[in-house]
């Protein structure tokens, strides 16, 4: 239908610029591999759970998910109001953005990362300010700290981080926590912490007791698999949770969410097996890609990163060729989700051609 793409009506401007958000490129019959998905489908009783939903499809949830939240408080030896449950842990980041950072205000992260972490401020009207990575891809923390003005209301630190898949060590993280004024947020976003095998790596939860600051970011979209139900959660000080709630879109977190995301909970020993398998697939990948001579930091989320620089999108499109679809960030490099055990080869094989192709 043709339709006029203009309208009198007055909007943000700054909005109306935002680009969409962006989903990879998709071929018929090849591997997804450029979303961090799990590629596994939902274990039986999960299924059974969100099934068992449709019985209330005609009734509200409860948005704020109490049964999960106290699951949840219990799991991590805090109080339920402690506990915030979104649609997707972006949901809750947006709330915390809100809540935390308006007009004027600005929030700090490192680039490069997650793509919604420059969305957010832009709709809340604060300002991003971005940290550039270190060379070997991890955040550069005392950099970000030293970034930190009068005006800074929000960090995110994003361990693993996403794209580079590097992670953020205790001793690094408590070395910056030094540096924070404790009236100013600080987001740990572990959406992929199942997946992290370093006994370095910082592990926000045993934390929030010692920083009252901390706000630490999980998913149920990634190592539990249930990315299309959207639900994640957060967990920090009670007055931070409280606003982040204020600042919730109403009953956003469906029943279907909410009793998965329990039943994923009961089935957890078998859905970390998964994590496992995931991982050893990883530790073969990386090792291909390192005997294949590419310069590849150690992954510790599910997916690897390959800094193809200026030629990232020729090398995503021999990656299309041959069936895998990752996800390119042009002109830095490429993320290659960990998917499915046949995938392993295929990857391994176009990685070779683009060896091959900037030879
Ligand atoms: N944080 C990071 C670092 C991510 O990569 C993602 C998903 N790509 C999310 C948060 C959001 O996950 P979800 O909203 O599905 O919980």
């Amino acid at each position: 239908m043709d339709v006029p793409d203009t309208s009198p009506v007055k909007l943000r401007p700054e909005i109306v610029a935002l680009p969409a958000y962006r989903q990879g490129k998709t071929v018929e019959g090849g591997f997804k591999l450029s979303s961090n998905e799990n590629p596994f489908p939902p274990l039986d009783g999960v299924l059974k759970a969100a099934q068992d939903a449709a019985a209330v499809l005609h009734r509200y949830p409860n948005g704020h998910a109490p049964e999960l939240s106290e699951r949840l408080a219990e799991r991590h030896g805090v109080a339920p109001e402690q506990v915030i449950v979104g649609a997707g842990s972006v949901a809750v980041l947006a709330q915390l953005v809100i809540a935390a950072a308006g007009a004027g205000d600005e929030v700090l992260y490192s680039w490069r990362s997650f793509e919604a972490y420059p969305l957010l401020p832009v709709m809340s009207g604060a300002t991003s300010v971005k940290v550039p990575n270190r060379p070997d891809h991890g955040h550069d923390l005392p950099a970000m700290a030293r970034a930190i003005t009068g005006r800074t209301r929000l960090i995110i630190v994003c361990t693993p981080n996403n794209p580079t898949s590097t992670i953020v060590t205790e001793t690094e993280f408590a070395e910056f926590m030094a540096l924070v004024p404790d009236d100013l947020l600080v987001i740990l976003d572990e959406a992929y912490a199942e997946f992290v095998t370093d006994p370095n790596a910082v592990r926000g939860m045993p934390l929030l007791a010692r920083y009252p600051n901390l706000v630490v970011l999980r998913t149920f979209s990634k190592a539990y698999g249930l990315a299309g139900l959207r639900i994640g959660y957060g967990v920090g000080p009670v007055a931070v949770i409280d606003a982040a709630r204020s600042a919730s879109i109403p009953l956003s977190v469906t029943h279907h969410a909410q009793l998965a995301a329990m039943a994923s909970l009961d089935q957890e020993a078998e859905l970390l097996e998964r994590v496992e398998h995931i991982a050893t697939l990883r530790t073969t990948i990386w090792n291909g890609l390192l005997a294949q001579g590419w310069s590849v930091p150690e992954p510790q989320g599910n997916f690897v990163w390959l800094a193809t620089g200026e030629h990232t999108e020729a090398a995503a499109e021999i990656l299309l060729a041959n069936g895998i679809m990752a996800r390119p960030f042009h002109p830095e490099g490429i993320r290659i989700s960990i998917g499915e055990s046949e995938s392993v080869e295929k990857v391994l094989t176009s990685t070779q051609e683009i060896v091959e192709f900037l030879s």
